[in-house]
């Protein structure tokens, strides 16, 4: 998911709608706004699909003024599969004895179903099947006096991942997981101050910058302009999601002080050293593999050409949740350039392997165009667990490396070689250049490493083994 807010400018709820549709690829299911002025209070709007198609209407956006806005844009990992209910839209909205408070959520809490159990026993009634809403409970609960505090004492409850966008009439408060796993930057437009989950969104308003949220660090911004950091959790050693940097991330955002788009390049760099070929073309498949197929094709030396065209009308085929729309969504998306492949030994470079459906849709495509050799790389190691921080993976028995070798994948998808960059080589290309410390992992890589940073309790409760 993505999250975006803005306190300090007039009409702040167009610029929240400007930045969440710089976020769209984090999540394209639905979205939601939030606002607040003094003469409406709070005012909300939550629709099904792109930013850009709902709110961009003068009509929607008047009913939401207002110098404080938060909004968010979903793609579902916890809660309703499938199709999503607008009730599990966020941002969503409490009302405490102190005033109001919205909140939208990124990143995925790991002992919801434990909490949700507990405060439905205690007497909260849900409004949705999301994990995000067990925030708004916590904070309900709590005997705080302010809503920061409650906010403190609720999230002090829960596990997992977080980047947390709030509001209240007269604040904008942001919250990064003290591992950090998700992203949270702090921008400066004007006199206004904005939260987004990624800089590319700073970009789109004309905003500055200025700094991350730090992990387990919790900022209050008033109108006026102040702004107060908290650390209200046990300081641990970050793990931000590596994962960010491979696919996740917009390639023109900046992570951690480093350009996703660099990484990314980098990490076709160590894709070639480490597994070099013989062929006469480096192909990404568009749009996620496109940096590391240019540092792939630089490295080695074989020319860069676009063997496989994206059709840009068509969203990320892995975020349509349902098997039917992803195994259409290859050949809706991305068509081959039979011209340029005929009779060619291909290198097809893509960020991940997790079901295979992609992979082997595109190995058909790509001989049914006449290719003499198509060569796989990928530019992440294989991906043997499933992700329980809000990255949406199938569950463990449908990724493809779980059961399976990287020699039994390469025979599986037919294809004539199939390699994974390691996890050294990725984490050199996410600027460690020691590659990971297996003592004390920088980034959180359980996807590929089976180490969770976090117990994903809910899980393991269900018989997950870890
Ligand atoms: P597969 O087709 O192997 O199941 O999925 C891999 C493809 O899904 C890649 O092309 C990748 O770009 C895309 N993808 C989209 N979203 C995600 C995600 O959240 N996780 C992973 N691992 N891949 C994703
Ligand atoms: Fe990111 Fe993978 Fe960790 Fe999930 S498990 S947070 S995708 S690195
Ligand atoms: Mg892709």
């Amino acid at each position: 998911c993505g999250v975006f807010g803005v306190i300090g400018v007039t009409d702040a709820a167009n610029f929240v709608a400007l930045g969440l549709h710089a976020l769209q690829h984090r999540g394209q299911e639905a979205g939601g706004i939030v606002s607040y002025s003094p003469d409406i209070g709070f005012n909300s709007a939550r629709r099904f699909g792109y930013v850009r198609d709902n709110f961009t209407k003068a009509s929607l956006m008047e009913t939401l003024p207002g110098s404080l806005s938060i909004g968010h844009v979903r793609y579902s990992t916890a809660g309703s599969k499938g199709q999503t209910q607008i009730r599990d839209v966020q941002p969503f909205f409490g009302e405490f004895s102190m005033g109001g408070a919205a909140i939208a959520h990124n990143g995925n809490i790991t002992n919801a179903d434990s909490l949700r159990k507990e405060l439905i026993e205690r007497g909260s009634i849900f409004q949705s099947s999301s994990d995000s809403e067990c925030i708004i409970h916590l904070m309900a609960r709590s005997l705080q006096q302010n809503i920061p505090e409650r906010m403190k004492d609720a999230l002090r409850r829960v596990e997992g991942a977080f980047s947390v966008v709030a509001m209240t009439r007269t604040k904008l408060i942001g919250v990064r997981d003290p591992l950090g796993v998700r992203p949270l930057v702090l921008g400066r437009i004007g006199d206004g101050w904005v939260l987004s989950s990624e800089t590319c969104a700073l970009d789109i308003i004309g905003a500055e910058f200025v700094r991350e949220v730090e992990p387990g660090e919790m900022l209050v911004i008033t109108e006026k302009g102040g702004i107060e950091s908290f650390h209200p959790f046990e300081r641990t050693r970050p793990r931000f999601c590596i994962f960010e940097h491979v696919y996740f991330s917009r390639p023109d955002s900046i992570l951690g002080g480093r350009s996703v788009y660099e990484t990314r390049r980098q990490i076709g760099v160590e894709l070639a050293k480490e597994n070099p070929v013989d062929a006469d073309l480096v192909c990404p498949v568009p749009d996620s593999g496109t940096p590391a197929a240019i540092g792939f094709s630089q490295e080695s030396g074989i020319p860069y050409a676009m063997g496989i065209i994206r059709n840009q009308y068509m969203g990320r085929t892995f975020i349509e949740p349902t098997e039917q729309i992803r195994n259409m969504g290859v050949r809706l998306k991305l068509n081959v350039n039979r011209a340029l492949i005929k009779g060619k030994r291909v290198i097809l470079v893509d960020d991940s392997v997790v079901r295979g459906t992609t992979s082997m849709k595109i190995k058909q495509m790509i001989l049914d165009a006449g290719a003499a050799e198509v060569h796989f790389r990928i530019a992440s190691p294989p991906t043997a667990w499933p992700c329980f921080y809000g990255v949406d993976t199938p569950e463990r028995e449908k990724l493809l490396a779980s059961h399976m070798s990287e020699d039994e994948m390469c025979a599986h998808l037919g294809v004539d070689s199939l390699k994974f960059i390691s996890l050294d080589g990725l984490y050199r290309a996410a600027g460690e250049a020691e590659g990971r410390n297996p003592d004390a992992p920088q980034y959180c890589d359980a996807c590929f490493s089976g180490e969770y940073p976090v117990a994903p309790s809910d899980m393991i409760a269900k018989g997950f083994e870890v």
